[in-house]
């Protein structure tokens, strides 16, 4: 109980007038993380958001967990509240951070005082608590320049606090700051990916899932709702839209060249992810297409893609090596999923010839007969919202 949370928040400092804005989301997007770990206080004063547990039932170790997660944190600590007292204070760095004074060889101590009636000065106070714990710690030197570890000591209104020094936080910007985009979710590694990455620049996400059943199965529709489930603690509470889009493929086979149905399936894709995103006032599509991995990765079939919609495409992950996006998916937690062996509804129609040029001529040639209205309303009045 006398354990708290520190979070120090990133860039939203920076934003002048649109601090308060930003901050009351971050502020918003705590609380709801924090629901299920008890009942906490949360409030920010001087670019730090202090979370509290208000009873002996909060779980701090799910609590610290998820504030990892948290978008707008750059750095965090778990601190120790004792009484405003400098002996108090020394007894509390002792107790609370002897694994770590045992370990390390330099450190110092460093103090901050918001409250001023404090009668120590910020120095005094450091010199006080680093002189004896130097004295009680044999293996340590003070090294005031690159000490190993830093005991923090801050005075603050109601109570002192002490801590180790903050670990890295998530970086990035509070989901739902810069508005909200539609995802195209596959089972892939690189969905996930460009999903997370547009979350991390303060954007919501609702996800679009193609589902090709009976051509995939069951099981890979779950798989997708797996990933989005991963991707919660990060993005929040996510609605996957499941697309019912077998009668598409099945048209495109019938009355297209082959070469050109994976683009021509993409412009469908897009199509619909436009409708969708109208429907809930998103303002840009997430794909995790990345440049050259794939035939329908080009860029002529990203300007094909990109022409049935007016809303921005954004591809985060354009520029990266399947490494790079691996490495960032085992770091998320969605890599390990993403490789479970289930066909995706792209690999079931792959031709054995794409184009990788296509004209957009040739594919509007390709898609004259078709009744484009009609096979994107029945595909979206088949849509299934699942909340993960
Ligand atoms: P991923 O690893 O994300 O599946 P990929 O390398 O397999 O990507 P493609 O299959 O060409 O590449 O898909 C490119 C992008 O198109 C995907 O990253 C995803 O955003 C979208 N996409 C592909 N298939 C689907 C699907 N069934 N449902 C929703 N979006 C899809
Ligand atoms: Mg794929």
């Amino acid at each position: 109980m006398n354990e708290i949370i520190l979070l120090k928040l990133g860039e939203l400092v920076l934003k002048g007038l649109n601090r308060r804005m930003f901050e009351d989301k971050l502020i918003a997007n705590a609380r709801r993380r924090l629901q299920s770990c008890g009942k906490f206080k949360v409030y920010t004063k001087q670019s730090t958001m202090y979370v509290e547990p208000q009873s002996d039932e909060c779980d701090m170790d799910r609590a610290w967990e998820a504030m990892t997660r948290l978008f707008g944190v750059v750095g965090l600590s778990r601190a120790r509240a004792c009484e405003k007292d400098a002996d108090a204070m020394l007894q509390t760095a002792i107790d609370y951070l002897g694994d770590k004074l045992s370990a390390a060889r330099t450190f110092k101590v460093e103090s901050k005082r918001a409250d001023k009636t404090f009668p120590m000065t910020s120095i005094q106070l450091s010199q006080y608590v680093g002189g004896e714990l130097d004295d009680k710690y044999p293996n340590l030197t003070v090294d005031v320049h690159h000490p190993e570890l830093t005991i923090h000591l801050e005075v603050r209104d109601y109570a002192a606090y002490v801590h180790a020094d903050p670990e890295p936080g998530a970086g990035g910007l509070p989901v739902g700051v810069g508005g909200r985009a539609v995802s195209l979710l596959s089972g892939g590694i690189d969905s996930p990916v460009a999903s997370w990455m547009i979350a991390k620049r303060g954007i919501a996400l609702d996800m679009v899932h193609f589902f090709s059943y009976p051509y995939t199965s069951e099981e890979a529709k779950q798989k997708v709702l797996d990933l989005a489930k991963l991707l919660t603690p990060w993005c929040g509470r996510l609605v996957v839209h499941v697309v019912p889009f077998t009668a598409i493929q099945e048209e495109l086979r019938r009355s297209c060249p082959e070469e050109l149905f994976t683009v021509l399936m993409r412009r469908f894709m897009m199509r619909i992810a436009d409708r969708v995103a109208r429907r809930i006032g998103a303002g840009a599509v997430v794909t995790g297409e990345s440049l050259g991995q794939v035939a329908s990765q080009t860029m002529e079939a990203m300007r094909a893609t990109g022409a049935v919609t007016d809303l921005p495409i954004l591809r985060p992950v354009v520029g990266m090596d399947k490494e790079e996006i691996v490495r960032i998916a085992r770091h998320i937690g969605t890599f390990e999923t993403s490789i479970l062996p289930y066909e995706d509804c792209c690999t079931v129609f792959t031709p054995r010839h794409p184009r990788l040029r296509p004209t957009l001529a040739e594919l509007e040639a390709a898609e004259a007969a078709l009744d484009i209205g009609a096979m994107v309303d029945a595909a979206v009045d088949g849509i299934q919202r699942v909340k993960v």
